[in-house]
């Protein structure tokens, strides 16, 4: 009991310093739980009609993101057009928030997950809308929270924040690839990159509360960031390769250490249209958002860089990377 008490206490710490009090935290994480609803219940909604890559819908969430990010006071925030070789158009959604240290100011941590789902198919029975709510609905409503909370101005961090979300993901990651050649800093800029996915349902093989990290044994970011309280472990699935499957991948690419969080607890709900809002654990979903928080924060003050170990950086590969929308 005692032992719970101090871990209670000791684990609160960081959200109550710099002026945030008890009090201030209990009311920040109930307006999160209202706005992290509030993200899902639009991104997810039959209007949005499963966000499909390069649509109408997709944009419609893009423009929902922008107008988001500049509500948080980011005024870099803006829509990136993507133009794709089949002639239509995806878009990725960005902000920048600038460093509030002259030095670190100059570098950049990139934290992205996904706009887009398989959007509307047809069948027999009319049309199905695949909602996406977990892929990657709430991996936007992650990047969504932490923008707001690192563009409060009394939290502004000494490091440039990145947030993006990437259009056409499910289509083999090309909003990724697109804005990889069209960066608003340059790559060398950026010393750490997170994906979040699919963080909406808690994963059965790790416990309760937990995130895990692709690729944890190839950098030292994940056992770093788990040091800084981040409910991070090594991903249990390594036979699965869920390093090379997700945006991170391309990101990695380019030398820059690169990870995706993931909470994979879709199970048979995966790439169906009961990937929708029914199954989302709000409360899962909330508390892993907050628990996130804090260690994103340090690595953005720090002046600590995370690096590949040894053969961890991976090599240009033989094939066209292999993602999840597949
Ligand atoms: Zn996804």
């Amino acid at each position: 009991m005692l032992r719970a008490l101090l871990c209670l206490l000791l684990c609160a710490a960081p959200a109550f310093a710099e002026g945030h009090s008890p009090a201030d935290a209990v009311r920040d994480s109930s307006d999160m739980a209202t706005h992290i609803r509030e993200e899902m219940e639009y991104l997810a909604s039959d209007a949005l009609r499963g966000r499909g890559s390069a649509t109408p819908d997709e944009l419609a969430a893009a423009r929902y993101v922008v107008s988001l990010f500049r509500s948080f006071g980011l005024s870099e925030a803006t829509l990136q057009r993507v133009p794709l070789y089949n002639g239509r158009t995806s878009h990725n959604a960005f902000a920048l928030l600038r460093g509030s240290d002259p030095k670190l100011a100059r570098q950049t941590i990139l934290l992205t997950a996904h706009l887009d789902h398989l959007g509307v198919r047809t069948s027999p029975l009319g049309e199905i809308i695949y909602p996406g709510a977990d892929d990657d609905a709430s991996g936007v409503t992650a990047v969504l929270e932490l923008a707001r909370t690192l563009a409060e101005p009394s939290r502004r961090p000494r490091r440039s924040v990145l947030f993006v979300c990437f259009g056409s993901e499910e289509t083999g990651g090309q909003g990724n690839a697109y804005f990889l050649r069209n960066p608003p800093v340059p790559l060398s800029s950026i010393v750490a990159s997170i994906a979040f996915e699919m963080i909406g349902r808690p994963d059965p093989a790790v416990s309760p509360g937990q995130l895990w990290l692709t690729g944890w044994e190839r950098s030292n970011l994940g056992p770093r960031l788990a040091k800084q309280g981040a409910p991070l472990v090594a991903d249990p699935y390594p036979e699965k390769n869920f390093f090379r499957r997700s945006d991170n991948f391309n990101i990695a690419l380019n030398g820059i250490v690169a990870h995706t969080i993931f909470s994979y607890g879709l199970g048979g709900h995966y790439h169906q249209p009961t990937d929708d809002l029914e199954h989302i654990d709000f409360a899962h979903l909330t508390r892993v958002i907050e628990s996130i928080i804090p260690a994103v924060e340090w690595l953005a003050n720090t002046r600590w860089a995370p690096s590949w170990r040894l053969a961890g950086r991976p090599g240009v590969p033989r094939g066209p990377a292999m993602l999840l929308g597949r």
